[in-house]
């Protein structure tokens, strides 16, 4: 250690005047981009502003963990193999209040602020809202000045660039890092090494105790890069360490000591394939071993980066549980459990009642859904030759697990079958959230819906033997990015009325109510979103050379594509819409602008599916002149964060239409809210929070409850006879089935159909459909009085601070983590 002295260390060039700035930038431009003000290209002032902003960031991020070594604080760590952060300059300018000298300092020297932004590469590092969920946690950690550090994978290729040809969706890889990521500080210093593969060896130790250790096998490195985690308004700065693979040296030098050159470069970029790409896959769980493998490359590195930070200023892991805690985004991390209990035994020589207490008061665990193709298992056999150390504890953990289930439940075998953490049937295999249930103090579900079906069906076996491990904590959005970063309009027109104070307070909004009713401010509020619906138009105008009116309803549905969230009822609607409009010219509703985006996995047919259907029916309503300037759909390319913060601003109506019971929360649904679109809605996830505190009366409420849902299944559902009672969804079925939208290939969607009429309609599209376009009718009776509309969108604002990411991370801080701001 130096004798560094941080006050020494305050630079003059980190002014935040226009004129410092333009210094710092000219500076940078020069010495880090190495251009100069002649040929330097837009992305050029890019970089060099990011630097710049960076740079203002530095010095409040040592502080920030100085602080938490000098107090000694409790922190979480948030693991999570997503994290799916979009654009970070406007975000970091914002925060540090210092975005508006920025932008007269780029006026003097020709630039603009916004275009610049534009410029910048999402950071894509997740599939949609779990993803999404894990940056607004660890925005809100930030701002809620919390020791909170993030864990995850620095994927060299992200979310794949959806682009749509001849209506079909095609993955382009994005590389996101092909022009420097100058938000990230790679720190070649802290690697790791993670092993695969190999034997556990038994021995006895000189104190008679027998140990196990792990031994050959094959390793990798794992290399760590931080990035700033700047809360709004605070000097905490948190990080963000994301793992990226590298080959293991010693690995390589026994290669080329054998003089075979070319192999040991070729197994090199086997081993740095490990973080290479994100699994693009939302809500179904591969079962490839390379998956496996990026969920322990990541958990270890963490793990030993934790224990190693504690074991700097602690000694006894008796205190872990009270200096750290961690929480896993779902169950891929979950393999930390074994870990951690493998690093207390086997490398700290724990005894395993100690090791046991020890991991479960450290670990917590976030349930994102109950869909069955989304719990995660893992063959035992793939364990058994990565992970064969891990495998051996979880036999032991669920093997007195199992002994004290029986010691309750003597005579239950189906029992034990039921709540073991090995599926039997069909080849063994490691069932995730068992392993994360019993490996950890608390388990929640995102939303109160979610948190009981949970509790009372899921894991019903769990939450009786755990009675108090399952907990609710309804997920939220970061006001941060959400409105005030897209949507400065809207944002400007509250701060002018109730002063800025929501933005880091989101429960100030209520003081908007009252305005509900105040003709001026209904004025105000529906200018603003006037003016984000023209902004939008110009958006899709120069991407996608299509017109659309700003003064129809911008009706939208945006997020991944799936049979559950059920674009396909929205698909219906819309061709009842048309067909209502054509025959009849009379037909008296607003004029409507649909706008659908959303990536859907690569290898899922019957989403792939859907969105050619979407681009179908949009080019039929395109070319008809019987409702040009009445109907028109749209499908935005590319869904990802930038394009959710043009799309959510513009939106009047927010489409949440999930089979009930099938969406854990949404979050979607918060944003859209937020700012100010009434939501069309089921009672799943947290619409039923949202309809609760906006009002059922400015919601538009539809469809079968889960409960209705499951009795409905129970007693036997017939999709065929809903189809046969209903003239018009008849027709609009029967349009899909024959080709009327595919005329070139007139069986296209036989696959659709089949599903919808003869294979049970899983998803209960038909069975809410009528109820759907009676909300759709209320709907637009209500948007006719614009009065009316602008009071209950300006009541839906108001009423949504519970939604505030803040207020979750509030709670897990409480009833989880048991941690406070350190006392500086
Ligand atoms: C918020 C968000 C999601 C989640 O949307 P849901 O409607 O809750 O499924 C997905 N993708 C992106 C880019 C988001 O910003």
């Amino acid at each position: 250690m130096s004798n560094f002295d941080p006050d020494t260390f305050k630079h003059d060039y980190l002014g935040t005047e226009p004129d410092d700035i333009q210094l710092s930038i000219n500076n940078r431009l020069v010495y880090t981009i190495g251009k100069d003000p002649y040929t330097a290209v837009a992305h050029d002032w890019l970089q060099a502003l990011s630097y710049i902003t960076r740079d203002r960031l530095i010095e409040r991020w040592m502080e920030t963990h100085r602080s938490y070594y000098r107090t000694g604080a409790k922190r979480v760590y948030y693991l999570s193999m997503e994290f799916l952060i979009g654009r970070s300059l406007n975000n970091a300018l914002l925060n540090i209040g210092f975005r508006e000298n920025c932008e007269e300092a780029l006026k003097q020297l020709g630039l603009d602020l916004e275009e610049l932004q534009q410029l910048e590469y999402d950071a894509a590092l997740g599939n949609g809202g779990l993803g999404r969920l894990a940056a607004c946690i660890m925005d809100s950690i930030s701002t809620l000045d919390l020791p909170g550090t993030g864990y995850g994978i620095r994927y060299e290729y992200g979310m794949f660039r959806q682009a749509i040809e001849d209506g079909k969706q095609i993955e382009l890889p994005e590389n996101w890092l092909a022009a420097g990521n100058p938000w990230e500080f790679p720190r070649p210093e802290v690697v790791y090494k993670v092993r695969f593969g190999g034997q556990v060896m038994e021995y006895q130790a000189p104190d008679g105790q027998r140990r196990h250790s792990w031994i050959e096998g094959d390793e990798v490195l794992a290399m760590a890069y931080d990035t700033p985690i700047p809360g709004f308004h605070t000097e905490t700065v948190n990080n963000l360490r994301l793992w990226s693979a590298k080959a293991s040296h010693d690995f390589d030098l026994e290669c080329f000591n054998q003089g075979d050159y070319i192999r040991a470069v070729a197994d090199k970029t086997i081993s740095e394939n490990l973080s290479k790409v994100l699994y693009p896959d939302d809500r179904s769980s591969e079962n490839q071993e390379l998956r496996l493998r990026q969920q322990y490359f990541f958990v270890s590195a963490s793990l030993q980066d934790i224990l190693r930070r504690f074991l700097q200023i602690n000694s006894d892991f008796q205190d872990l549980p009270e200096k750290i805690a961690i929480q896993l985004n779902d169950t891929h991390p979950a393999i930390s459990i074994p870990e951690l209990m493998r690093l207390l035994l086997d490398e700290y020589h724990l005894q395993w009642r100690d090791a046991w207490d020890i991991t479960t008061r450290t670990f917590s665990y976030t349930n994102h859904t109950l869909l069955p193709e989304a719990l995660e298992s893992w063959p035992v056999g793939l364990l058994e030759r990565l992970l064969p150390r891990h495998m051996q504890i979880i036999y032991e953990i669920n093997r007195r697990f199992l002994l004290t289930v029986t010691h309750l439940h003597p005579d239950d075998i189906t029992l034990l079958q039921r709540m073991s953490l090995i599926e039997e049937e069909g080849g063994k295999k490691v069932r995730m959230a068992h392993l994360a249930i019993v490996g950890s103090h608390k388990v929640n579900g995102v939303s109160e819906l979610h948190s009981n079906l949970l509790q009372e069906k899921t894991f019903s076996d769990f939450h009786e033997f755990f009675p108090d491990r399952f907990i609710n904590i309804t997920n939220g959005v970061t006001p941060r990015r959400w409105l005030n970063e897209a949507n400065p309009i809207l944002s400007q027109l509250i701060s002018g009325a109730i002063g800025s104070e929501w933005i880091k307070d989101l429960g100030q909004l209520e003081r908007l109510q009252p305005l509900a009713d105040d003709s001026e401010f209904q004025q105000r509020f529906l200018e603003a979103k006037r003016a984000n619906k023209a902004r939008l138009a110009d958006l899709i105008m120069f991407y996608m050379r299509v017109t659309v009116d700003p003064d129809s309803l911008f009706d939208v549905q945006i997020k991944r594509i799936h049979e559950y969230k059920r674009q396909m009822l929205n698909v219906l609607r819309i061709i009842a819409l048309y067909l209502r409009i054509c025959e009849n010219p009379d037909y008296d509703a607003p004029a409507r602008t649909v706008i659908l985006a959303g990536k859907s996995a690569p290898g899922y047919q019957m989403a792939k599916l859907t969105i050619r259907l979407i681009n179908d029916v949009a080019s039929i309503i395109d070319s008809d002149p019987a409702v040009a300037g009445r109907l028109k759909l749209v499908f935005i390319p590319n869904y990802d964060v930038s394009t959710a913060c043009d799309i959510i601003p513009a939106a009047e109506l927010s489409q949440q239409i999930s089979t009930a019971g099938m969406e854990a929360s949404g979050t979607g649904n918060m944003k859209l809210a937020l700012n100010g679109a009434l939501t069309m809605g089921t009672l799943d996830g947290a619409n039923i929070e949202i309809r609760e505190r906006v009002g059922p009366e400015n919601f538009f409420t539809f469809g079968l409850t889960a409960e209705e849902i499951q009795k409905k299944r129970r007693l036997g559902y017939d999709p065929h006879q809903v189809y046969e009672s209903d003239p018009e969804l008849k027709r609009i079925i029967d349009m899909i089935g024959q080709g009327y939208f595919s005329p070139e290939e007139p069986k296209r969607y036989h696959t659709i159909v089949d599903n919808l009429l003869h294979k049970g309609d899983h998803f209960m599209v038909l069975a809410d459909y009528h109820s759907y376009m009676e909300s759709d009718a209320q709907m637009c009776a209500l948007y006719r009085d614009q009065k009316a509309w602008a009071k209950a969108a300006i009541l839906n604002t108001a009423n949504m601070s519970h939604f505030s990411c803040d207020r979750t991370v509030q709670e897990y801080a409480e009833k989880v983590w048991s941690i406070k701001p350190p006392i500086r």
